[in-house]
Order: C-alpha cells, then structure tokens, then sequence
C-alpha cells in the first residue's frame, strides 16, 4: 500500500523523497489543501516509508506495506508513531492541550524501533490556543530524531507561529481524471458511476471512496423532482417541498445539489464543455430550461447559494433561505412557460 495510492500528489511525494534521500528532511511539514483529496494518506505511506523493514528495491524512497511495522503504522500500534486528532465524540471537536502534552512526552525519548518519531496533527487548525502554545514549544526545540505532519485543510486558521515553524507543501486537488481511474481501480464501480461520484466529490478522493453510489445517485434525483417543470410551476408545491426537506434537515445538501443543477444549466446556456455536465440523465429538461433561463439571475442565486452555505453555521433559518431561493429559481428559469414533459 505504498505510495502509489496516494492519488495526485507525485509532486509532493517526489520532493519529500528527494528530502530524505539528501537528509534533508525537515522536522516538521504542513501538509496543506482542500479536505479529502489525501494529505492524510500521504502522512501515513511517509511514516511507513520511513519506519519500513523490507522497502523495495524500486527508485525513491517507499514502503512495503506489509511488514509488521508497515501493519503496525496503518493500525496506528506502532510505538514510534502517534496520531493527534480532534476528538470525535465531543461536540467542538478540539485537539486539546492535553493531547499534545501526552505526546510530547513520547516524542521526548528514541524511537523504540525504528529511527524516527513521528506525530501526525490531523485538522490541525482544531487546536486550542493552549494546544498551539504547547505544540510551538516542542516544534521550537525539536528532538533530533523527531518528525512533525501537521495536515490542515484551513492553514490560516493555525498561528502564524506554527506555520513558520513547518515547511509547508501545498496539496492539490487531482484532476477529475485520476479520480476517476482509482475509482474505476478501487472501487470496482462502473466508469459511469466513477465519472458521477468524481464531479459530486469536485476532486476530494476520500469522499468519492466511501460514499455509497445508490444513496448519492438518489439524492440527485430528489433534486431533480424538486425543480422539474412540474414542481417548479406550483408556488405551493415549492413551499410544501422546502418544509418537507428543512424538516428532514436536508436543506444544505439539497443546496449543494441545486448549486450542481444551476451550475449544469449555465454550462449549457454558455455552450461549455458538455464532459463537465453532471446531470447527464436530465439533459432534455435541462435543454428546454436553458433556451429561456436568465444567465444573470442563474449566476445571482449561484452566490446567494454560496453565502447561504457560508453563514449556515450561524443559526441562519435554512427553510427560509431554501425557500426564497427556489422561488427566485423558478423565476430566473421562467418555469411557468417550460412545457411539461409528457
Ligand atoms: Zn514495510
């Protein structure tokens, strides 16, 4: 399970290869970018790569994956390996001071094995201030044979301090072909439902490996039964659906969805690149939307969409803002005069 898993991110891999085989590896990196697209994963092969009893003989560094310490880095039981991460259970989902205190203490003393410590931060960015404080002290002083990962997919939201004290390496999302193919290779799914899960996931490969393709593919057609021209002509079919959906608590994801939809419908109206349209099966409705719909009214709820997502944490009445948007919808797309299909 060596390297090669980590999709997209040869860049990455091939200077923190070159690092090692120059010594030149640094003790501590920020692994930053987009969330789910594998800076976790590449963390993980690095400490094996670094720990592995039997690497191959291939060029650059890698890992084996298999032997005991490989296991032991993968099942997170390797002695010299520790993995600090926000607590899952609480509900503010911190990295607390506590949690760093207990493996600065580890990190203090040799490696047990191998040669290298190695303590990988995921969601950094979680960290209590007294947390940083704490982490800054160690990464100030770092014991020699010690290795910091410090992965954040919301690098400004760490202290500047911090990052200074890391070599950063800028994770980016791969391109919709790659995720496609390891997919395709994974997964064992059909290149159609490879090709869907790879536009919904925009690139974030982690998401597009576990999310179950039927439950994904159904959630599309909810929104598609939401703005047929069926739906979207009756005023009190639109707000009885909006009530449903809040009530449901799935008004963000039906967002998400629209935001995918309207994006489609511009794409079409602009004649782009018809490989990036993602409601394929809908293409006639999409057709017959797009010779009326008001590109400028479409591109204003894409925002309103956006911001609606932005403020949602803050107590923001999503049935409201569902509502109005579907109403503003079936204006921009003038869905009174779209024939219905038979
Ligand atoms: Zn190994």
């Amino acid at each position: 399970m060596p390297f090669r898993d980590c999709i997209g991110h040869q860049q990455s891999i091939g200077l923190l290869q070159s690092a090692v085989t120059h010594e030149r590896l640094a003790h501590a990196y920020l692994f930053h970018g987009e969330e789910a697209i594998g800076k976790r994963l590449t963390a993980i092969r690095l400490a094996q790569a670094l720990n592995c009893e039997r690497p191959p003989e291939a060029e650059g560094l890698d890992s084996c994956g298999i032997c005991r310490s490989c296991r032991q880095i993968e099942a997170r039981t390797h002695p010299d390996f520790f993995v600090i991460e926000p607590d899952q259970e609480q509900a503010t989902q911190q990295i607390k001071i506590e949690q760093v205190r207990e493996i600065e203490h580890h990190i203090m003393y040799r490696p047990l094995i191998g040669e290298r410590k190695i303590c990988l931060i995921d969601n950094a960015d979680r960290m209590t201030i007294g947390a940083a404080n704490a982490l800054l002290k160690t990464l100030e002083e770092p014991p020699a044979h010690s290795l910091f990962l410090v992965i954040s997919s919301r690098p400004s939201a760490l202290p500047a301090t911090i990052r200074s004290r890391c070599q950063a390496l800028r994770f980016t999302t791969p391109a919709r072909t790659q995720v496609e193919a390891a997919l395709i290779l994974k997964r064992e799914i059909s290149p159609a439902d490879a090709r869907f899960l790879a536009i919904v996931s925009e690139g974030r490969l982690g998401e597009a490996l576990t999310a179950d393709v039927k439950d994904t593919r159904a959630r599309q057609q909810e929104l598609v039964d939401l703005v047929c021209p069926q739906s979207l002509q009756s005023i009190g079919a639109i707000l009885s659906s909006a009530e449903a959906i809040a009530k449901a608590d799935r008004a963000q994801d039906m967002l998400a969805w629209l935001a995918r939809w309207i994006r489609d419908l511009v794409l079409i109206q602009v004649e782009g690149d018809r490989d990036q349209i993602l409601y394929l099966d809908d293409l006639a409705m999409l057709e017959a939307y797009a010779q009326q719909a008001n590109t400028d009214l479409l591109l204003d709820l894409l925002r309103e969409i956006e911001k609606t997502e932005q403020r949602a944490t803050r107590h923001l009445n999503l049935h409201m803002a569902l509502e109005m948007i579907l109403l503003r919808l079936r204006d921009a797309v003038a869905a009174s005069s779209v024939p219905v299909p038979a």
